[in-house]
């Protein structure tokens, strides 16, 4: 049985998020309860055209209180916290701007879209929506899923990378991590076989459960960990549009690149513990 089988309640969800608490995040995390598929998700311990331009302003980047989810309709694409060639020794900057600017908006634009119509809808986060998919109307449901976790996702993403990033975490996130795993480098080959043997399209993330235990796992498609009443600390998207304009299909060389971008303070601002 997959570990995210489990639904869990809106209050749970809520809690994830932080609403309704005195700390309640200023850029909080969203949720997402849905009932995945079987192999879609797991406990693991064991396409685009060519941009005319690229931005190549710098700029400021500042490490985000904690990633989003109080947003509400109309979403909209949040900007990255750096330039596209800012992450140029993992990740190239026509990727950096197809992803951002084409992919993310995408999901962002559908996500919209799918819930025009719906005005009942207007008013609930987005942590809200994905984090309660089975009181959503049927017709809306699937794109909330797809749409808003593409949206929520990528907005995780952005900020656990930076041009200053690599190393390995230190504090409570760095204790967590040995306790768990035994050593970081434990995690890191962990984490590492999750993404490297995502089938398809997905994500694998570090994430805490409620007792701030960690766990890697992976996600099929757009799904988050949140799914499982756990949150998201570091994820890497492994679906194809994040790497093969530079690595094509070699995507172990992706992930162990990606270790040089690692944004450790945001992680430790995502575990908080
Ligand atoms: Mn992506």
């Amino acid at each position: 049985m997959s570990v995210f089988d489990n639904p869990h309640s809106r209050r749970d969800a809520l809690r994830m998020l932080g609403v309704g608490a005195a700390s309640a995040l200023a850029f909080p995390m969203a949720s997402a309860c849905q009932k995945a598929d079987d192999n879609t998700q797991s406990a693991v311990n064991d396409k685009a055209e060519t941009p005319s331009s690229f931005s190549r302003e710098v700029a400021r980047f500042q490490p985000v209180k904690a990633p989003m989810a109080e947003a509400t309709f109309p979403f909209s694409l949040p900007p990255l916290p750096y330039a596209f060639d800012a992450l140029d020794a993992a990740i190239d900057a026509m990727t950096m701007e197809i992803h951002h600017d084409r992919h993310h908006a995408g999901y962002t634009k559908k996500l919209n879209a799918a819930l025009e119509p719906h005005a009942k809808l207007h008013s609930r986060s987005i942590g809200e929506l994905i984090g309660n998919l089975g009181a959503l109307p049927e017709e809306v449901r699937l794109a909330v899923r797809n749409n808003g976790g593409g949206f929520y996702n990528h907005s995780l993403f952005w900020p656990m990378m930076s041009p200053s990033g690599g190393g390995q975490p230190s504090g409570s996130l760095a204790d967590a991590i040995n306790r768990d795993f035994g050593s970081f480098d434990e995690f890191r080959a962990s984490f590492s076989q999750a993404a490297a043997t995502v089938f398809g399209s997905g994500w694998a993330w570090l994430a805490a459960d409620k007792a701030n235990k960690l766990h890697v796992l992976k996600s099929a498609n757009q799904d988050n960990p949140l799914t499982n009443g756990q949150r998201p600390i570091l994820g890497i998207d492994v679906w194809e549009h994040a790497y093969y304009l530079k690595y094509q299909n070699k995507r172990k060389e992706y992930i162990n690149n990606f270790w040089d971008i690692v944004n450790w303070d945001q992680c430790s601002e995502n575990f908080g513990a």
